[in-house]
């Protein structure tokens, strides 16, 4: 459904992130068929942490939510908005906090 790519996206490097989920649909042709994969999720290698990668996937998560079961909960906009991001932020904090209570 998505694919996790460990190689950094250019636009993420260029707009400073350290991670980004990319939403994607695409035809294919000689199948006549949308492709099952419909994302790509990037991280720097060097900025991986729970956190982080709990928040890309819930970006992830909510899109699923939003294409293919018209979740009333997820229905924000059509790309990543502002309220998404907040939740989003908000998981990757109590994330790492969890993770340095552990640690
Ligand atoms: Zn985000």
């Amino acid at each position: 459904m998505y694919e996790v790519v460990s190689s950094f996206h250019p636009q993420a490097q260029e707009d400073d992130y350290m991670a980004i989920t990319c939403p994607f649909e695409k035809y294919i042709p000689d199948k006549d068929e949308m492709d099952p994969c419909i994302g790509h999720i990037y991280f720097t290698d060097e900025c991986l942490g729970a956190g982080l990668v709990s928040h890309e996937l819930l970006h992830a998560a909510l899109n699923v939510e939003r294409r293919f079961h018209d979740n009333p909960n997820c229905i924000l906009d059509d790309e990543i908005g502002e309220k998404e991001e907040r939740v989003a932020y908000l998981l990757t904090h109590f994330v790492d906090q969890f993770i340095e209570l552990i640690d």
